[in-house]
């Protein structure tokens, strides 16, 4: 249940209310936007009389909101939500360039590719150290060594750091990690993102390789309902009949969240195509779609790289589309 307040409603008559809520044993969510004063209701709002609050003379109105999502819905908070990390602002007419390679392997890789991604526009350095792999015989990350050339990278550049977690006993070596990323196969893994909703880092949550927009979101209710309000939504491709592509860009899931939630939205095209020469097309639609970043898989040398080389771009070539994608940037903010 929602509660919007009327214009200019006195701090203190506010609080009045909030209080009341409160002692109904309910969760209360404030959104005090530029317009409007939203309270948010969560919790068994059943037995909430609403004739009686819609009543008071400081509300507006009272509105039932019916999706199981609760803290990330756009009723609860009319404006866009936008992510602090260090100086660099997600959401809400900022956009993410976050890029890299798909994993780290050495400190000269990733500092290379670092230096060039910064250097076309990226404001994020993206890296897996912890790498979920389909096969056990493939190379799975250098774990706790590549957080140290991720932040060797950082130091480097200025770049803050985007890397995969998996596995809730490695959240102390994450302590010095920028974002967290959640992949798609991990984004059901409920009892982990309860873990990072109790963590004051933003969240990189993929989307699942079949998993609905409504299942995506209830993972960020997940880790939002824990405390955590700083959840960043990626969709990556999903499993459909693709057969010449890894996934499928759903590429209308972008306006859909928009609507959905105030949470930024951003797009993977790496992911989602497979195919290097596929990436600058999705990434230049993601762009005009309304996206508010991009994340895209760069390594100095595609062909030799531990992973997922097949569908990274070439500094050189991430370094044109990063300047197509600001000029789209461009028509899209105006
Ligand atoms: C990745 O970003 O390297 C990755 C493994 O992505 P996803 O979880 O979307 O497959
Ligand atoms: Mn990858």
């Amino acid at each position: 249940m929602i509660v919007i307040l009327k214009h200019n409603v006195p701090q203190e008559k506010k609080e009045q209310l909030i209080a009341w809520l409160k002692k109904m044993g309910l969760t209360i969510h404030v959104s005090d936007g530029e317009y409007q004063t939203v309270i948010g209701l969560i919790g068994d709002t059943s037995w909430v009389d609403m004739d009686l609050v819609e009543s008071l003379d400081i509300v507006d109105s009272v509105k039932r909101v019916s999706e199981p999502f609760k803290c990330c819905n756009r009723k609860f908070h009319p404006d866009d939500l936008v992510v602090e990390v260090g100086d660099v602002k997600i959401g809400g007419g900022h956009f993410a360039m976050i890029a890299g390679p798909c994993s780290v392997e050495t400190e000269e890789q990733i500092v290379t590719v670092a230096k060039a991604v910064k250097a076309a526009g990226a404001n994020l350095l993206r890296g897996g150290a912890f790498k979920p792999r389909t096969s056990p015989y493939d190379f799975a990350g250098l774990k706790a060594e590549g957080l140290e050339l991720l932040k060797i990278a950082r130091a480097e550049t200025g770049l803050p750091i985007v890397t995969e977690l998996m596995n809730i006993m490695d959240i102390p070596l994450f302590e010095d990690v920028d974002v967290i990323q959640v992949g798609a196969r991990n984004m059901q893994n409920f009892d982990l993102l309860r873990e990072l909703g109790k963590l004051d880092k933003p969240i990189l949550l993929k989307r699942g390789l079949a998993n609905t927009l409504k299942e995506l979101l209830m993972s960020a209710e997940y880790i939002m309902a824990s405390g955590n309000e700083r959840v960043i939504l990626c969709e990556r491709g999903i499993r459909t009949f693709s057969d010449y592509m890894r996934n499928t860009l759903d590429l209308a899931a972008v306006p859909m969240l928009h609507e959905l939630t105030h949470l930024p939205v951003i797009v993977d095209p790496s992911h989602a195509t497979g195919i290097a020469r596929m990436v600058p097309p999705m990434a230049l639609a993601a762009t005009a779609g309304g996206a508010d970043g991009l994340i895209i898989e760069v390594h100095n040398d595609p062909v030799h790289a531990l992973c997922d080389g097949a569908q990274s771009l070439r500094p050189e070539e991430y370094e044109k589309l990063a300047a197509k994608v600001f000029e789209i940037r461009k028509v899209v903010a105006s």
